[in-house]
């Protein structure tokens, strides 16, 4: 990018442009090279004229939320990363529907978690699969986040989504999932971009959303690694299996290449033991990966998605 240009795409946003941002900061993983520009986009009259801007230009772009399901390169990213700014972090109820459930709608730049103990203060049940997944609501669409046998697409009603033609929204019926996936997205960072996001709940007493919430936490506690960066669960699982379960069978449990490591705690997390490359991540995929096929015949697919 040339100064001329950063001079236009500075003038487009209220914020200050990051130049050159490490990515490491900006996912869960601490792990990723720089981002040529670093972008938090205020409001939806931004993020369209930006988008357009990008169209005519031809710029290479993504969005980013919490960075929770990311793995960066090493050599970072040759173009501009997207963030949702305080714009995009609203939540209100929109509805009383026949006194046992509700709308919610929340900007795609709030966290989960955030939602989540927002519904528990008003005894709002339905997304208490959520509890500790660490991404905002925007990712989780794209991921189709789940947890416990439930998952975002069970409680959607609506995304309003972004692109440089102007905002768009998009009815439960018209939109198609599968396991940790929305299927017509659009592609990462071709898509559209989702700004806004309608859930159904139900109405509950608090205590019980409560009681449900710390319960799953607690479960989540027990099972997964602490305080070494990763990105949750690496692999989807196969149909009628677990990740883990072939991952720990084929012996890889604790496998190490470099700072990337399999959690000795959970087989299924690649965990960052300290100052891992993007690069060790990946040879440590493609192992788990060759090891698993060999003992089991099933070729594991990255939960985790690759900017
Ligand atoms: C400790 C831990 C536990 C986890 N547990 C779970 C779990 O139980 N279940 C589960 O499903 N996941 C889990 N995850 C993974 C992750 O938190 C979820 O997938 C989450 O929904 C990702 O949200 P994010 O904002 O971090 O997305 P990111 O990682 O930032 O992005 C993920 C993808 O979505 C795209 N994206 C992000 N925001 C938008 C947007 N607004 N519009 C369009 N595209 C967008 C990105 O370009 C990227 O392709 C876990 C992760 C960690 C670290």
């Amino acid at each position: 990018m040339d100064t001329l240009f950063k001079n236009t795409l500075s003038r487009l946003v209220a914020h200050p442009i990051q130049w050159d941002c490490p990515l490491s900061g900006y996912t869960s993983f601490a792990i990723g090279g720089p981002a040529e520009a670093l972008i938090t986009v205020e409001d939806s009259r931004e993020l369209q004229v930006l988008l357009s801007f990008f169209q005519e230009s031809r710029l290479q772009w993504r969005v980013i939320g919490k960075g929770t399901n990311l793995l960066v390169p090493d050599s970072g990213f040759d173009g501009v990363i997207i963030l949702l700014g305080e714009g995009f972090k609203g939540i209100s109820l929109r509805d009383d529907q026949n006194g046992r459930s509700v709308s919610v709608r929340a900007g795609a730049g709030c966290r989960l978690t955030r939602i989540s103990g927002w519904c528990i203060k008003r005894g709002l049940a339905g997304l208490e699969f959520a509890c500790g997944i660490p991404g905002t609501v925007g990712g989780a669409v794209v991921m189709n986040a789940g947890a416990w046998g439930d998952e975002l697409a069970n409680i959607l009603t609506a995304v309003t989504v972004m692109t440089a033609a102007g905002p768009e929204k998009i009815e439960r019926e018209q939109m198609h999932f599968s396991y940790r996936c929305w299927q017509d997205h659009g592609g990462e960072g071709k898509g559209r971009i989702v700004t806004e996001v309608e859930m159904r709940l139900v109405l509950a007493k608090p205590d019980a959303v409560r009681r449900r919430c710390a319960e799953l936490i607690q479960k989540r506690r027990e099972r997964q690694p602490k305080g070494q960066p990763n990105a949750g669960s690496f692999f989807k699982n196969p149909q009628g299996d677990s990740a883990g379960r072939l991952i720990e069978k084929s012996g890889c449990k604790g496998m190490r290449i470099g700072g990337a490591m399999v959690s000795p705690v959970h087989a299924n997390f690649f965990v960052n033991g300290g100052g891992a490359t993007a690069a060790e991540v990946k040879e440590l995929m493609k192992r788990v990966q060759e090891r698993v096929w060999q003992d089991s015949g099933i070729l594991l697919d990255p939960e985790v998605h690759f900017l």
